[in-house]
């Protein structure tokens, strides 16, 4: 187990410029998930942990050794794609003990280290198989299998589960929080799911553009996004933004809409956050039109509509309601959040 440390790092693929200049600290035995949407820097970042691309600038620590120039099988780190990349002429045994075989590892600790991930994974029936012979999961458990047999300070996964269907993902998602929990090793986690990185990390590092914009904990990213961005990001469906102004001590959205602030609220605020499980039905509401109703069984979602700007609602009980009414809507005020011109959000 170790800790990394990534300061101020930077990369240039040619003229581009894929990472402007990112730090972060990922403590020993952390699970550490950096999220963001597809091209924002996330893989570049993992492979530059892995030592498989060069550093532009800024260093990478790993246990407080600067790796920069150690190659990738001198960094003590097992890195596990959304591909699998397992070899298709070996067993998963053989696949598994592959990189052990290499180092020269002895027959019987391979074959107990072998055993050991087997039995960990629940793969232990599959090791005389081929990875044709295994479905999506199976395989990416052999992927797991491989990486956990090398014993690695840290585990880089890059997306291990976008090739999974629906039900698959959310069961290896707790496995590999499982894994964690039971090897305490230090895990660097790439997703674009948000979900993923809120059901799985410690702590997630929010990426756009190849920089960072917030690093925290689950809940505190979903209850204090720093902006506009991360509010949108995390939480799944997104939270509703209505742009507006502050009139009278109300946030005015259109001339008929006027919604509740919190006291003291500053007058420059220029869009109204307000997840979709805070806005409840109640006749002293401010009236919204309905647009569609989607029955999700233990909820119902809404879909309205206030001047030209759709809102979402989640509401735990089972409506009936025809699409073009009206619902009255009311914000839950401590759950509001208030965002300046620039995105910042400036409520607490
Ligand atoms: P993510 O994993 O967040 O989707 P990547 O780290 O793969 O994003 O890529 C970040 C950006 O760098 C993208 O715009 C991508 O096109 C670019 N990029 C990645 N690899 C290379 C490369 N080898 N050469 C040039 N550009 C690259
Ligand atoms: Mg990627």
């Amino acid at each position: 187990m170790a800790s990394v440390c990534i300061n101020n790092v930077q990369k240039h693929y040619g003229t581009y410029h894929a990472l402007k200049g990112v730090s972060t600290q990922m403590s020993d035995g952390e699970f550490v998930v950096l999220v963001g949407p597809s091209g924002c820097g996330k893989s570049t970042l993992l492979r530059m942990i892995a030592g498989l691309e060069g550093i532009s600038e800024g260093t990478i620590e790993i246990g407080s050794k600067v790796v920069n120039n150690l190659r990738p099988k001198d960094r003590d780190v097992a890195l596990v794609f959304q591909n699998y990349a397992l070899y298709p002429h070996m067993t998963e045994e053989q696949n598994m003990s592959y990189a052990l075989r290499l180092m020269k590892t002895p027959k019987n600790v391979i074959e107990e280290k072998i055993g050991s991930a087997a039995r960990i994974l629940n793969i232990t029936d599959l090791l005389k198989r081929y990875p044709r012979q295994l479905s999506g999961g199976q395989r990416q458990r052999v992927a797991m299998g491989r990486a956990i047999v090398r014993d690695p300070q840290v585990f880089l996964f890059d997306e291990p589960l976008s090739n999974l269907d629906a039900k698959l993902r959310v069961q290896m998602r707790a496995e590999i929080k499982q894994l964690h929990q039971r090897l305490k090793t230090t895990i660097v986690y790439v997703t674009h799911d948000q979900i993923e990185a809120m059901t799985m990390a410690e702590k997630i590092v929010v990426m756009r553009d190849g920089a960072i914009e917030q690093i925290g904990s689950p809940l505190e990213l979903y209850d204090r996004p720093r902006n506009e961005f991360v509010a949108g990001f995390i939480g799944s469906p997104s939270m509703n933004f209505i742009p507006g102004s502050v009139r009278d001590g109300l946030f005015v959205a259109n001339s008929t809409t006027h919604l509740p602030l919190p006291a003291g609220a500053r007058v420059d605020v220029a869009t109204y956050g307000i997840r979709p499980e805070h806005l409840k039905l109640d006749d002293a509401g401010f009236p919204a039109e309905v647009v569609v109703i989607e029955p999700m069984g233990f909820s119902t979602q809404i879909i309205a509509k206030i001047a030209d700007t759709l809102i979402t609602v989640i509401s735990s009980e089972r409506l009936v309601l025809q699409p073009g009414s009206t619902v009255h809507l009311m914000p839950h005020v401590p759950a509001v959040h208030l965002f300046d011109r620039s995105g910042l959000r400036i409520s607490d």
